[in-house]
Parts: C-alpha cells; sequence; structure tokens
C-alpha cells in the first residue's frame, strides 16, 4: 500500500505517513472541538519516525486531563489543525486524519468523550464508546 499524505488547506503544510495508522478515534473532547471549530476530531495514531512533515507548524500548548502538555500543531497561515504531540504518549504522533487528501480505507473504531457529543449526533456503528478518555 502506498504511503498516505495530507496537509493544511493552504498547502504550505504536507505530510507523509510511511506506515498504515492504528484504528481511528472520534474524539468529542471539548478542546477538539474548539480546536476545530467542529463537532468531533478523527484521530488516528502512529510512530513519530513514520512522520514525515515539510512546512512549518505553530504549536499551541494546551494541557490535557493528565495535567501534561498536549501540543497542538497548526498551519499558521490557514489555521489547519494537522497534529498533536502528547507529552504523556512520547515517541508518538496524533494526527487530525481531516487534514488527510484521502481517507480512504480509514475507520473509527472508538468514540472517547461521548459525554461531550452533541446529543443529536448518531453514534459509529460498531465504534466502542467511552464516556469521557479510553482508559
Ligand atoms: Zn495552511
Ligand atoms: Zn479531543
Amino acid at each position: 500500500m502506498s504511503n498516505r499524505e495530507g496537509g493544511c488547506l493552504c498547502g504550505a503544510v504536507r505530510y507523509v505517513l510511511k506506515a498504515e495508522p492504528r484504528p481511528g478515534v472520534l474524539c468529542h473532547c471539548t478542546h477538539c472541538r474548539k480546536q476545530s471549530g467542529s463537532l468531533f476530531s478523527f484521530n488516528i495514531v502512529l510512530r513519530e519516525s513514520d512522520y514525515e512533515q515539510q512546512g512549518e507548524t505553530k504549536v499551541f500548548v494546551d494541557t490535557g486531563d493528565s495535567g501534561q502538555p498536549v501540543n497542538r500543531h497548526f498551519c499558521g497561515n490557514c489555521g489547519a489543525p494537522i497534529l498533536v504531540k502528547i507529552a504523556a504518549a512520547p515517541k508518538h504522533v496524533v494526527i487530525k486524519a481531516g487534514s488527510l487528501d484521502n481517507l480512504g480505507g480509514l475507520t473509527a473504531t472508538t468514540e472517547i468523550y461521548c459525554d461531550h457529543a452533541a446529543d443529536w449526533l448518531a453514534p459509529v456503528a460498531g465504534a466502542a464508546r467511552f464516556p469521557q478518555n479510553q482508559s
């Protein structure tokens, strides 16, 4: 299978995923909502060494439930969220999968922070749902 590619809306930031990510997670948390301006984020995780980026991102240092920093990387030109680096999960990156050029073959198997999900949003068929984080 060929590498997956993605990038921001304006094209200043481009990336390649050199490995297949784990199945995706829909996150309904208020931070993902506010950063994206949408109802949830579609997140996929892979090793940082399998992520290759061209162009610079800006970083907003957020705080996760663990109290540890959550570095939210976005394009400083168009504002598109690209990835998140979580201090509690070193050597991994969380890609905002909506930034991929093509979503083919990617599924969401888990939904987290469902306590904050929009009332009228139907659950994803077959996905495990957690009221807060997974563990
Ligand atoms: Zn951009
Ligand atoms: Zn979230």
